[in-house]
């Protein structure tokens, strides 16, 4: 997994709040923070893009537009007065992988009441977005790891994953952050997109599977939808698990299948269609324990057309663990699950050609590499901290005057 992240802190002037609306709609060259710089972002003025932009807010019929005119005009005074003195860090990454995921970090965003994230092609279009939550982490005079300050802090969090068949390429990324009174500052960054290797495999499907996948059926494909409209749902409350994710079966059984391999199914009638696998599979038998990868809520159990008995557990504001072609299910939905907790057997129902366990993961509606997220904790709190720590400015609060 390559995940280069690019670590800035902004200081946010009334100016820059008061003008985000203008700053979206302008080239994002305009609007980017300096590139891995260390240092604050240069305050509304002589030489800054943002500086003087104020008819352009009028002259901005942004959907956004009225609000930001809204805040202004009754009396934002104080709230604006107040941001005026805040001081945040952000990470955001500059390159992931195909499969990987995008984690976005906040601190010290004082009054920051919601996120939305966006992540677009070059001409704008939308591909998909994601919206941010809050989670506990190290605060002032907290050491990750040390026995004093056991103070912990507010910090945001956001996490995208980018679809394996995502073209390698550079992309737009615009970060909004929603303050009160309305108010409402967009970060624009670019994020490329790296290639990675898939492997692409020939599977034989008997008469049975065949039909299974090609003949019209509608159970199968209310299914599909339910399950798709069910992955796309991101609520912010839903925090459940941050730290990294364990294997959903014991260690050492071998992998037959791997996430993002290209698949061609060969039909008994010689017809052929082509499919992406989305997760893992495990050549387990039949009756092998399989473990809910980190704490969560079960959203979904229930025997499917395709997948056989399956498993839907949710951990994050869109983020899914998955789990196909179980013998057994011994959880039910809404029910709470903790990491590593025993939630069914592995077998062969559904559309399988032996028992085995898939599991699969979902970050805001695309299937990433289960990997990643295994050897990395899905929100790394410590890891901003730390870069905080290291920065020569105060961490907390200046004044901008
Ligand atoms: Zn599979």
């Amino acid at each position: 997994m390559k995940v280069y992240r690019n670590f800035f802190s902004l200081w946010v002037f009334a100016a820059a709040i008061a003008f985000a609306v203008r700053l979206s709609a302008a080239p994002a060259a305009e609007t980017e923070a300096p590139a891995g710089g260390l240092g604050p972002l240069a305050p509304a003025g002589e030489g800054n893009p943002a500086a003087g932009l104020t008819d352009g807010l009028t002259e901005t019929p942004a959907p956004l537009a009225g609000e930001s005119r809204e805040s202004a005009k009754d009396g934002g005074e104080a709230s604006v007065a107040h941001i005026r003195e805040m001081r945040f860090f952000l990470t955001i990454p500059d390159v992931v992988d195909q499969g990987g995921t995008l984690p976005v970090l906040l601190r010290g965003a004082t009054g920051l009441q919601a996120i939305e994230a966006q992540f677009s092609d070059a001409s704008g279009k939308k591909i998909f977005s994601f919206s941010g939550f809050r989670v506990s982490g190290p605060g002032p005079g907290s050491a990750p790891g040390s026995e004093e300050g056991e103070s912990s802090d507010e910090y945001w969090a956001a996490l995208g994953g980018i679809s394996s068949v995502q073209q390698p390429g550079v992309y737009d990324f615009a970060l909004s952050l929603f303050f009160n009174e309305a108010q409402t500052l967009v970060v624009n960054r670019k994020i490329r997109v790296e290639k990675r290797t898939f492997v692409f495999e020939n599977i034989p499907l008997n008469k049975a599977m065949s039909e299974l996948r090609a003949t019209p059926n509608a159970r199968r494909d209310a299914e599909a939808r339910e399950l798709l409209a069910l992955l796309s749902k991101s609520d912010t409350s839903a925090v459940y698990h941050t730290a990294a994710f364990c294997l959903p079966v014991a260690e050492g059984f071998r992998e037959t299948s791997f996430f993002g391999d290209r698949r061609t199914f060969l039909y008994t009638d010689g017809k052929k269609a082509s499919s992406i696998h989305y997760g893992i599979d495990y050549a387990t038998p039949r009756g092998t324990a399989v473990y809910a990868s980190g704490e969560g809520r079960v959203a979904l159990a229930k025997d499917r057309v395709i997948t056989g008995f399956s498993i839907v557990i949710e951990h994050l504001p869109g983020v899914y663990s998955l789990y196909y072609h179980l013998d057994r299910i011994d959880v039910e939905p809404g029910q709470r699950v903790r990491s590593g907790e025993k939630i069914g057997e592995s077998g062969f129902t559904g559309l399988a050609t032996g028992p085995h366990m898939h599991w699969e993961l979902r970050v805001s509606g695309n299937a990433i590499e289960p990997k990643n997220l295994v050897k990395a904790p899905l929100i790394d709190t410590n890891e901003l901290f730390g870069i905080i720590k290291k920065d020569k400015e105060p961490v907390e609060t200046a004044a901008a005057n």
